[in-house]
């Protein structure tokens, strides 16, 4: 079966891709640029030289009919894998310009083609985030658990000011356009979002590693590598829910072709699984990387920051309580621990460093 993957040279996107073509499918894979498939075509051809794939620009997804010629082009696409959102916080626009328009603009466009030319379209999975699950006011109290079922309350005139909030309102309200689409327009294709927290994990190619600043979330790892030891802090931040890029990945091929995953929301976090309920393993904040970095990593003890919190149990408490028991349920898996997901992010980092 064809499908379409978006944004497909993003840090998610490369994993999502890489488990397409060994699972089978053709996939149609956009891009900005063709200067951005260019790597991308190099690593393929090594590590899939029978995979059937192809690229085609969609130089900006928040413009109007942005996805109009993919689709009148690719009219035999069975499946959508709509991934491309900006995600890098320090861009030089309004918040409006950086991640409102683009967020919802761009799954409005892709839902807007599939509408008018995707006639084969089935089922569409929307990258979407634990931003539109979370309820930030509730951080710290045991009592209130995000998951699959929950909203994050925010409103686009309570968060534009900020940037960080900014990008969370528009995760939130670019997946809760594509819910109210589908109803809105009778569509006769399906929809699933996979709502990753903060994605952590190695990157599926290394020339990801030689860009100037990697994506937010990987970025983390590599700061905590290049702490020193007289490193002053903050170790509480960054902090929040974590989960693995390789099992973000999954969550968007796994329900291709399968009802049961219609209308579903999937929620990955770092050590959770199918039958246990542990919902502990995925909270960090910068102190936790630190410290499990010189776990799998004992020779950066003495190198790196030491870490600077004495009770990081307490400081843990305070984030967000949360449990995907909808997602391990459906679809029994059990994910990456958080030491597992560092180490392989860490090592990845490393063993770059070391060959150049
Ligand atoms: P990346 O920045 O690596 O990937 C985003 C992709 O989208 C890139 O290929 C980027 O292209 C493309 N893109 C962004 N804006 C536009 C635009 N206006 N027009 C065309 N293409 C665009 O980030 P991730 O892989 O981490 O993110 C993928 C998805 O996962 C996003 O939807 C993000 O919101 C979501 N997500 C990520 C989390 C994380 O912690 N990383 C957590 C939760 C959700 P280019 O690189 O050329 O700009």
């Amino acid at each position: 079966a064809k499908v379409l993957l978006t944004g497909s040279s993003g840090f998610i996107a490369l994993h999502v891709l890489d488990q397409l073509l060994a699972a089978g499918y053709e996939v149609v894979g956009t891009v900005r640029s063709d200067e951005k498939a260019e790597p991308i075509r190099k690593e393929l051809a090594k590590e899939h030289p029978n995979g059937k794939y192809q690229f085609e620009i969609v130089a900006d997804i928040a413009a109007p009919n942005a996805f109009d010629a993919v689709f009148q082009k690719h009219t035999d696409l069975k499946y959508v894998l709509h991934t491309a959102s900006p995600f890098s916080f320090g861009l030089t626009k309004s918040n409006e310009e950086n991640y409102l328009i683009p967020a919802t603009h761009g799954t409005k466009s892709v839902l807007e083609s599939i509408q008018k030319y995707g006639k084969n379209v089935e089922h569409v999975v929307v990258t979407s985030s634990f931003a539109a699950i979370v309820n930030r006011d509730r951080s710290g109290d045991a009592s209130f658990i995000n998951d699959e079922k929950t909203w994050n309350p925010i409103t686009w005139e309570e968060a534009h000011n900020d940037a960080a909030l900014s990008y969370t309102a528009s995760k939130k309200l670019a997946e809760k356009l594509a819910w109210d689409f589908i109803k809105e327009n009778n569509s006769t294709f399906k929809l699933t979002t996979v709502n990753p927290p903060y994605v952590f994990g190695p990157q599926k190619y290394s020339f990801g590693l030689a860009r100037a600043s990697l994506n937010t979330s990987a970025d983390f790892v590599n700061k905590a590598l290049k702490t020193t030891t007289d490193y002053k802090g903050p170790f509480a931040q960054p902090a929040g829910v974590s989960c693995d890029v390789r099992d973000v990945a999954k969550l968007h091929v796994l329900p291709l072709g399968k009802e049961e995953y219609h209308g579903q929301r999937l929620f990955p976090i770092n050590g959770t699984g199918y039958g246990y309920e542990e919902y502990e393993d995925g909270k960090f904040n910068f102190e936790r990387i630190l410290r499990t970095l010189q776990e799998t990593h004992p020779e950066l003890k003495g190198k790196i920051s030491p870490g600077g919190i004495k009770d990081n149990e307490a400081e843990l408490a305070k984030l967000t309580y949360y449990k995907n028991k909808i997602t391990t349920d459906l679809t029994k898996l059990k994910f990456y621990t958080f030491s597992d997901t560092i180490h392989d992010a860490a090592k990845q980092i490393l063993d770059f460093e070391a060959s150049q």
